[in-house]
């Protein structure tokens, strides 16, 4: 079993134990969320400075300090009240099982705790996993399904490459993280239980004091503005005045639509907001209705 690296608090902290009156946010310092992380945090008008290979950096835009971390110890140090939030998949904060409460689901990094097992064997439900050995990075949550399923099964905690077990002879079957299933498929291994369905979150600590609660307070309402906007479109269209009132009646908007003349007489614009579930339905209502040239823009921030 490889050691994982614990970076020491005080490289982090500095060994400063005053709270100041920022927010010290954890993220993954490399690896499928970081991305996504820092995209997230500019879309909030939150601009971090140089944060290459850095452990540590500021907002200049926002009293911010953002930590660098392995994904793995985001929970402990959240809990630790070394940072004061952080961002890191489910399946990582139900593992560490640490004292942080999930504030936002961020929808991004979505991926499924599964099991697997190999392609040739049938699989005969739950109960024949039974004194198998369960390959795995994530012991707690494998025992913790194992138990509620009241079985007992050999759990072999690896820290990476789990899929390869089976085929070396490690393990009979698998539990890992997947996203579209071919690093399973390539490993001649097929999923058979889901057993977490996972996405990032933004989680905190109860140790936040008055002015902390009011700058998350804040970074929440920018979070859910920007989800909003991802899931709206902006549309706008030309439609004849005839058809105006069936056109309208098909449109949501934030309040109503709105209708502007066009320079051509007997016709006017149409804008309104359309919600990604119910797009391309619309779309084609508002075509047969006698809607013309459709637009699709997308939206920035949405704030009702
Ligand atoms: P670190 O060095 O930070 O420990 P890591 O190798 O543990 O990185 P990554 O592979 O970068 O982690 O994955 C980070 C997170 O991305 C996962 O914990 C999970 O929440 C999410 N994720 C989304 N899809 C997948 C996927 N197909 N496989 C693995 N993780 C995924
Ligand atoms: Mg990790």
């Amino acid at each position: 079993m490889q050691e994982k690296k614990y970076t020491p608090l005080s490289e982090i902290s500095g060994g400063n134990a005053e709270k100041p009156s920022k927010l010290r946010i954890a993220i993954q310092k490399s690896g499928r969320l970081y991305d996504d992380s820092v995209k997230l945090l500019n879309e909030c008008g939150i601009e971090l400075r140089n944060v290459k290979d850095r452990l540590k950096t500021e907002s200049d835009t926002f009293p911010m300090e953002v930590f660098f971390l392995r994904d793995d110890d985001i929970p402990q140090y959240v809990e630790d009240g070394v940072a004061d939030i952080g961002i890191v998949g489910e399946n990582v904060l139900f593992e560490k099982n640490k004292k942080a409460e999930i504030v936002e689901k961020l929808g991004f990094g979505k991926c499924r705790l599964s099991l697997a097992i190999p392609r040739s064997e049938t699989y005969q439900g739950v109960q024949s996993l039974d004194g198998k050995r369960i390959a795995t990075s994530y012991p707690f949550l494998v025992n913790e399904f194992l138990k509620k399923n009241n079985i007992s099964g050999e759990v072999h905690e690896i820290s990476g490459s789990v899929e390869i077990a089976p085929g070396i002879g490690l393990a009979d079957v698998v539990v890992d993280l997947v996203s579209s299933g071919s690093t399973l498929f390539m490993n001649g291994l097929k999923e058979v239980e889901t057993i977490l369905q996972s996405q990032s979150v933004l989680i905190k600590n109860n140790k936040l004091n008055k002015e902390q609660e009011i700058l998350l307070d804040k970074l929440l309402f920018r979070i859910k503005a920007v989800k909003k906007a991802k899931r709206n479109k902006y549309v706008l269209m030309n439609a004849p005045n005839e058809k105006l009132s069936e056109i309208i009646a098909l449109l949501p908007g934030m309040r109503s639509p709105t209708v502007l003349p066009l320079a051509e007489g007997g016709w006017s614009s149409v804008h309104s907001v359309l919600s990604e579930d119910e797009f391309w339905e619309k779309i084609e209502q508002l075509k047969a209705a006698g809607a013309e040239g459709i637009l699709v823009v997308p939206i920035e921030k949405m704030v009702m």
